[in-house]
């Protein structure tokens, strides 16, 4: 039976590090592991490189890019010849997301989602809610705010009023009580 696992939280709470962690212990188990991540997200490559401890084998994890309107049957043929799959930055797609994790799961695949759960509004993200509803199990991480506390909140601190901005500069971590 696969699993839905959800790791989400603030950004810079370490995600997709986390996720990325995970898939590295598959790999290194020799399981067919692969990441998507959405399209307008062009800060990741198209492999991303794993050594193994002493360096003597190497796995390339896949990179593929996800639209953010989710073709449900193309994403699961994709995914046949894979165990574990991942998919980063997650509120930015849209409702298809819920049900391939839910039909990736019935296939028996681990399925590990990484995404920001609320908006700078403190609103749910996207389908990050749905998605933590369906899990198995769901991480939430922080960060660190600037004032040193943790972080549960993400601020906007430039004007743009657009919501999909993707990038450091945009925003940043923030406890409660700095965000007000
Ligand atoms: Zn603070």
């Amino acid at each position: 039976m696969g699993k839905i696992k959800v790791y989400t939280g603030p950004m810079r709470s370490g995600k997709s590090d986390m996720v990325v962690r995970i898939l590295k212990r598959y790999c290194l188990a020799n399981k067919k592991v692969v990441y998507y991540t959405p399209i307008l997200d062009t800060r990741t490559g198209v492999n991303i490189y794993i050594k193994s401890v002493r360096g003597e084998k190497e796995y390339i994890l896949p990179v593929k890019r996800l639209d953010a309107e989710v073709n449900e049957n193309e994403v699961i043929r994709e995914c046949a010849a894979y165990e574990i799959v991942a998919f980063d930055e997650a509120q930015f797609l849209n409702e298809g997301i819920v049900e391939l994790c839910q039909k990736l799961r019935q296939l028996g695949k681990v399925v590990l989602v990484a995404g920001l759960d609320m908006d700078y509004l403190q609103r749910p993200f996207g389908y990050m809610a749905q998605l933590m509803a369906i899990a198995d199990d769901v991480t939430k991480l922080t960060a660190i705010c600037e004032c040193g506390m943790e972080a549960a909140f993400t601020k906007r601190i430039s004007s743009s009023k657009e919501l999909i901005l993707i990038g450091d500069e945009e925003y940043l971590p923030c406890c409660g009580e700095c965000y007000s």
